[in-house]
Parts: structure tokens; C-alpha cells; sequence
């Protein structure tokens, strides 16, 4: 069982290497990992395995049809989301170091796997043959605190493995916004008014890549926007999705 991520002092040392049976498991240490996850941490990761069809969010087994109450009262823009975990411990934690401390190591092994779950999903539920792939934008400013935009680098990833194409820098973000979760539902929309832009005009079918879809308001402007710019069929790829509040709580 994981009990906790490693302390970073202990993985100084770990290299990302281009080998997938090289190095050790990011998340108890073994030495007998597979892409950054020994077997056993492999099979402890929050699947999620009931998600709504349309956006992803993490629904109770029994639910049916497997649509979320949002997607049906309120249909989003986009057609469908490919979201292989929730945003709950290890994958949290991992996404949270690769993310705010730009530590690979522990996006290499989600970011491979979710290679592998997207290629069973779409041979399951194909998309479009022309499917393009949009990274989610980060705002200048935070790039440059951060170093890397990660949405740029899981789609580099993905574009390598699914040979897809990447159309990277298609929506900016034109300002900064305050977080969304502790925002009501208007005004995480208000928050979002004008925020992205489309720089040139879109291919037809796009995947927007990202790594935590966590309302979903955020995939919902990107995607309106694309579609006004022209865009025909919109998926939201991420690599987790936060679950509703009071789920999973304890
Ligand atoms: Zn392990
Ligand atoms: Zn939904």
C-alpha cells in the first residue's frame, strides 16, 4: 500500500530515463518499476472507472445512465472526455509535483500510462482520424515562474505515442484568474469572460489537453471558444478529474 510519496531528498539521484524497465518506483522505491511504477503502486491508483461519459466527473457505479447531473441539465460544449484517474491521493500528489515543482519523474509514469488507456479508449470510442491536439494555455507570466507549461509537455507525450498532431499556442490566455473552486458556478463563468483567445483559426476535431479537469468550467470556455472559431468536434483529455464535493470525503 502507498503510504505516502517518497521525500524528495530520497529521489535526488532518480534520473528519468528513456528506458521504461529503468529506475525505481516514484512512489515506494522499488526497484522494479515500469515506467516510473512498480506493479503494485501501479494498481493502487484512484481508477476512474465510472466517469460521466460527457465530462468525466467520478459517478457512483450504480449510476445509469453515466451522465453526471450537470452534463444533463446543462449540456457542455465539448463531446466527450478521456479521464483515466481521479484527482485523488497518489496521483494528487504526483500531478502536484510534476506540476509545481516541474519533477517529471513523477508526470512520466501518469503521462505513459495515460498513452496506453487513451489508445484502448479510442479503438473502444474512436474520435475523429483528423484529431489534433490543443495543450490547455498557461499565462505568460505563470510559464515563466513555472519554466514549462505542463499541458505542453503531456500532449508532447501523447502526440508521440498516438502520432497525432499538436497545435500548440492555438488558445492563449489573455489574463490571469483567480482560482476557480472556491468560486459559485456564475461566478466561475464571470471569472472565465475573456480569458483565452483563438490566435488562428482552428483544425476541425481537437482534443484540449490537460492535466486536473476540476469543475469543468474551465474545458467549457475553451472549448465554446474553439467551436466559435470554428471548430467542429471538441474532447477534453486530462489526466485526472477532481471528484463532487463530499465524495470520497474521510
Ligand atoms: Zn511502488
Ligand atoms: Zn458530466
Amino acid at each position: 500500500m502507498i503510504k505516502g510519496l517518497p521525500p524528495l531528498s530520497t529521489l535526488i539521484g532518480l534520473k528519468v530515463n528513456s528506458r521504461p524497465t529503468a529506475g525505481r518506483c516514484v512512489a515506494c522505491l522499488d526497484t522494479n518499476a515500469f515506467n516510473g511504477l512498480c506493479t503494485p503502486c501501479r494498481l493502487e491508483l484512484p481508477v476512474n472507472r465510472f466517469g460521466c461519459r460527457r465530462c468525466g466527473l467520478p459517478l457512483p457505479e450504480s449510476a445509469m445512465p453515466r451522465s453526471c447531473g450537470e452534463c444533463l441539465l446543462d449540456p457542455p460544449p465539448f463531446i466527450r472526455a478521456r479521464i483515466p484517474w481521479q484527482y485523488r491521493f497518489p496521483v494528487d500528489g504526483m500531478i502536484g509535483r510534476y506540476k509545481y515543482r516541474g519533477d517529471r519523474k513523477f508526470g512520466r509514469p501518469l503521462i505513459e500510462d495515460f498513452s496506453r488507456f487513451l489508445e484502448q479508449d479510442l479503438r473502444e470510442e474512436p474520435s475523429p482520424e483528423t484529431l489534433a491536439l490543443v495543450p490547455a494555455p498557461m499565462h505568460p507570466g505563470r510559464r515563466r515562474q513555472r519554466g514549462f507549461n505542463h499541458a505542453d509537455d503531456i500532449a508532447e507525450g501523447l502526440a508521440k505515442h498516438l502520432t497525432l498532431p499538436i497545435h500548440a499556442g492555438l488558445i492563449r490566455r489573455a489574463r490571469r484568474t483567480t482560482p476557480q473552486r472556491a468560486l459559485t458556478r456564475a461566478q466561475r463563468l464571470d471569472n472565465l469572460r475573456d480569458v483565452f483567445e483563438v490566435s488562428h483559426e482552428p483544425p476541425s476535431d481537437i482534443a484540449i489537453v490537460d492535466d486536473v479537469v476540476t469543475t469543468g468550467a474551465t474545458a467549457r470556455v475553451m472549448a465554446a471558444n474553439l467551436l466559435e472559431a470554428g471548430a467542429r468536434h471538441v474532447e477534453i483529455w486530462a489526466l485526472a478529474r477532481t471528484p463532487a464535493q463530499g465524495q470520497y470525503d474521510g
